[in-house]
């Protein structure tokens, strides 16, 4: 029996952004998320995208888990593909593909949509007929239409009858690629992923910049980054990362700058040294894992201080969330175990003691203007380390 995947459209209405390019946007990133697995024929019509492989030999399971993930899909579900568009071969279909569930259920429904009205059955008359023969094979069911245990879709649509059981959730979202493009700024902490996550879910492609300083972080340290970029990559799709040689700025910054001010200026930098990187690559805009009061760099008066170093908008998803529910995102995209591993980020090199919490702008801009760090800058973007980064399952 042929298998296929039938993939939902989620949220379209989008304004100027018309459905075709939706769905080609759509299309591809799926296309992309597939292409190691084998060939497949990725089609849309309806509000459904239909992926039918085209190899005898192809993990359809990894298929669907891998789909599961990308961005603009509501609901997913594995069809069996009946072998001609006829009621014979719907009956002949159904009860075979979904016997384990029809044995394990004690209830059951069909619902039937048919899209190609030339089929020559109306929906309640396929429901009717499907439903007797289902009776007849399976003593032990009763047709229960308001909660039933399992409920056996048919679609009659233009390429092809399908049979399927209840679909699952798909990814949500609006597809990557279609919101712009975004810089994010990415430690190795729990955060930072996290908000990678769900700006890629509002549509944003990525692009990650990461600040080292070795010997004081090490090598391990960006690794563990490149793994969580590989996770996030799962859902945000490949991207390029960054890494920017921050070790001399911040031995400058320890060297000349007054000590209570360290982590503000050093979060300043990072921003508009990223806003630049955004600017070559065509990004317009910047995202970090920040929340409101989880540090003292992360206060009201802090991040009007770090605000203020980037004219591009800066996406901060993680602002209103506690720390447990950013775990819990964590979890569910699975970076948590990696986050957690104990690796120095450059944030914890040279911390001040008493950090302020109320820093004043006036006097951190004075700070940083005196200290002169824009040749540092210029030397450390002309040295930027570039690494692709793919999905971990392709490592
Ligand atoms: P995370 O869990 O993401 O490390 P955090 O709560 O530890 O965040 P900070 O270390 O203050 O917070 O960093 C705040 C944000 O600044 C991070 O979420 C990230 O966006 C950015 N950031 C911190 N360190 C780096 C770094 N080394 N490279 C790039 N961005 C960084
Ligand atoms: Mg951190």
């Amino acid at each position: 029996m042929k298998e296929i995947l039938l993939l939902k459209d989620g949220e379209i209405v989008l304004k100027g952004l018309n459905r075709r390019q939706f769905e080609d946007v759509l299309k591809k990133n799926i296309r992309i998320a597939l292409q190691s697995l084998g060939r497949f024929e990725i089609t849309s019509a309806q509000s459904t995208i239909t992926v039918k492989p085209l190899d005898e030999d192809i993990d359809l399971d990894e298929a669907y888990e891998r789909a599961s993930r990308v961005f603009g899909i509501v609901s997913l579900s594995r069809a069996a593909l009946c072998d001609e568009k006829s009621m014979e071969s719907v009956i002949a279909t159904a009860p075979a593909y979904l016997e384990k569930q029809l044995r394990a259920a004690k209830t059951f429904k069909v619902e039937a949509k048919r899209s190609d009205k030339r089929f020559p059955l109306k929906s309640p008359e396929i429901c009717r007929e499907l439903g007797g023969v289902l009776l007849s094979k399976y003593p032990h069911l009763r047709v229960d239409v308001h909660e039933p245990d399992v409920t056996v879709y048919v679609e009659i649509r233009d390429k092809g009858a399908y049979v399927h059981a209840d679909a699952i959730r798909g990814a949500g979202g609006i597809p990557v690629g279609t919101g712009g493009k975004a810089v994010l700024l990415i430690s190795g902490g729990i955060d930072s992923p996290v908000a990678a996550y769900m700006m890629a879910k509002r549509g944003l492609k990525l692009t990650a910049v990461h600040f080292a300083s070795p010997p004081y972080t090490s090598a391990r340290a960006e690794d563990k980054v490149v793994r969580l970029l590989q996770k996030v990559s799962r859902y945000a799709g490949p991207m390029t990362m960054y890494t920017v040689p921050f070790t001399e700025i911040q031995e400058k910054l320890r060297d000349d700058c007054p000590e209570e001010l360290f982590t503000i200026i050093m979060r300043r930098l990072m921003m508009q040294m990223s806003e630049r990187i955004a600017l070559d690559n065509d990004c317009s805009a910047l995202i970090t894992g920040e929340s409101l009061g989880q540090v003292a760099s992360q206060t009201i008066g802090a991040l009007n201080c770090t605000d203020e170093a980037a004219d591009m908008v800066v996406f901060r998803p993680l602002i209103g969330m506690d720390k447990q529910e950013i775990i819990n995102i964590s979890y569910k995209i699975d970076t948590y175990e990696t986050s957690i591993e104990p690796y120095e980020d450059c944030c914890t090199v040279f911390t001040p003691r008493h950090p302020r919490t109320k820093p004043i702008l006036k006097y951190v801009k004075q700070a940083q203007e005196r200290a002169e760090f824009e040749p540092l800058i210029e030397e450390a973007l002309k040295n930027l380390k570039v690494t692709q980064i793919y999905p971990d399952y392709l490592q």
